[in-house]
């Protein structure tokens, strides 16, 4: 299910009421397992990644979304992950995109 997660670190601060935005390349996956399958409730992040150098930037990948976010897609968190409530674990925003801090995921985890 969480495929992805062991390369990314995600934010995980308590959401606000910014959608977070996705490229194009992104459009359709889920913030957190990636699936492309049935999206179903809008993903929200944190107020500190929805301002600054970060507002205009794809939450999974930091693709630049354009000066106001003319190339950007709502993210969606899919079926499965609204009904097993990962949803409400915090922000989705991936931090580190690739795998040079890897070690630092299982620190994290619980
Ligand atoms: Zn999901
Ligand atoms: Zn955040
Ligand atoms: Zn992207």
């Amino acid at each position: 299910m969480s495929k992805h997660q062991y390369d990314l670190i995600q934010c995980m601060k308590q959401p606000g009421r910014t959608n977070g935005l996705v490229c194009l390349n992104c459009d359709g996956r889920c913030p957190i397992c990636d699936s492309m399958v049935k999206p179903t409730e809008e993903a929200k992040i944190c107020h500190s990644c929805s301002q600054g150098s970060l507002f205009n930037k794809c939450i999974l990948c930091g693709n630049y979304l354009g000066a106001n976010n003319e190339n950007s897609i709502p993210a969606n968190y899919c079926f499965e992950c609204v009904l097993f409530e990962k949803h409400r674990e915090g922000c989705p925003r991936v931090i580190n995109v690739g795998s040079n801090k890897a070690d630092l995921i299982f620190k994290n985890k619980k």
